[in-house]
């Protein structure tokens, strides 16, 4: 069976440029960033180059503002619980939105255990941040503002510059967890503004397990790993020089194809959406139309369950994700969708296409012939369903 993969916001294929830069990294070219004979020396040039890379790409000013992590999770750690201890003494006051990764709402709720105060800001039935609540929810206190570029389920693009303008000159840190936006969209740290940036490798055909933080010049946040003096004391352990030789050519191929790839994968988007507009009644369109990323579309079908359409759409050979999140056995509703107000019902029959770069024409065709017939068979089947 031909197998069509459009869960890219899940993780990405390494990118076969990516991959063969990678290799000399585990073998010959093995040695520890940090030491100082040549086999050390050759690993830390090509960690340096990395930077240079990513910091361009970026737009960062100085490449020791990239700080490697091993990924989205540990720099939205890092960025979150650096600022808000770094900072304890000024205040104790957390703003960030209520449809952020989890990598974010769960070191926010972490946060609330060691005495921070949390304001979750809510958003429109796009999944935009209401920057009139964020205006109300600003104090004193408030230390950090942390809100996403893109969001992973809807696609959505929050108004970070937006925001950026509201807190300017108040010395309130500003995060922005960017792991669904680079690669996808142009992310330049100067024009939107902000302090610290979360970047992930394997999202843009990168390897898995490696990641960057901006931090701007100037902000101070405190460690989040304790050990060796690496990153210049900032993210202790030995640097895993091949991801980020993998990173930083993911990022390169990235600055060198973003608006053709873009443009190709909105097309066979489209070409999606419009096929199940054609062929299915009922359906929703959740995320904003416009703003938001070329790539993503998260369709509820009403009536159905999600996981349902999932296993029906894997058994043809078509891997894509449900905007319900299984934990533990129990299925909730996700929470970008009530967070919307989306109805649960329609948020439970929520799918989500992400597509990619390897995508084609012929695959988004064969899924706009597979999928009628299963909402229809899934359909006649629902107790909620009159036809
Ligand atoms: N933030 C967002 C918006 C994401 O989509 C993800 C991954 O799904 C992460 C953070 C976590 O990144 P990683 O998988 O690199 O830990």
């Amino acid at each position: 069976m031909n197998r069509i993969y459009l869960d890219h916001n899940a993780t990405t294929p390494v990118d076969k440029e990516v991959l063969k830069a990678m290799m000399p990294y585990f073998s010959e070219k093995f040695g520890n960033a940090s030491s100082v004979h040549e086999y050390g020396r050759v690993g830390k040039m090509a960690m340096e180059d990395a930077r240079d890379i990513i910091r361009k790409f970026i737009g960062a000013t100085n490449p020791d503002e990239i700080v490697f992590t091993s990924g989205g999770t540990e720099s939205d750690n890092f960025a979150v619980k650096g600022a808000a201890y770094a900072l304890k003494k000024k205040g104790d006051h957390i703003i960030t939105s209520s449809i952020e990764h989890s990598a974010v709402i769960n070191t926010c709720k972490f946060l609330e255990t060691q005495g921070f105060k949390v304001s979750y800001l809510p958003v429109d039935e796009f999944g935009m941040v209401d920057l009139q609540a964020l205006r109300k929810a600003i104090t004193d206190r408030t230390i950090l503002i942390s809100v996403m570029m893109a969001n992973n389920e809807i696609g959505t693009i929050e108004p970070i510059e937006e925001i950026a303008e509201i807190i300017q000159g108040r010395g309130i840190l500003f995060h922005t967890d960017a792991v669904q936006a680079v690669g996808k969209i142009p992310v330049d740290v100067k024009r939107l503004g902000v302090d610290l940036l979360s970047l992930s490798g394997h999202k843009l055909h990168g390897p898995k397990g490696i990641g960057a933080l901006y931090i701007r010049k100037g902000v101070k946040i405190s460690r989040y790993q304790h050990g060796g003096h690496h990153e210049k004391n900032r993210r202790a352990g030995t640097e895993n020089v091949p991801g980020i030789v993998g990173l930083g050519k993911a990022v390169e191929i990235a600055g060198r194809d973003l608006k053709k790839d873009a443009d190709y994968i909105r097309g066979l988007r489209d070409r999606l959406h419009k096929g199940i507009e054609d062929n299915i009644k009922h359906i929703r369109l959740n995320g904003h139309p416009d703003k938001r990323l070329p790539n993503t579309l998260n369709v509820s079908f009403k009536y159905l369950e999600g996981e349902g359409i999932l296993l029906n759409l894997d058994m043809e050979g078509v891997a894509a994700s449900t905007g319900s999140a299984c934990t533990s056995g129990s299925l909730e509703p996700s929470h970008v969708l009530t967070g919307m107000k989306v109805d649960a019902a329609d948020a439970q029959g929520s799918i989500r296409f992400s597509l990619g770069k390897e995508n084609n024409k012929e695959e988004i065709d064969q899924v706009i012939r597979v999928l009628p017939p299963i909402i229809k068979r899934l359909r006649s089947m629902s107790p909620l369903y009159q036809g």
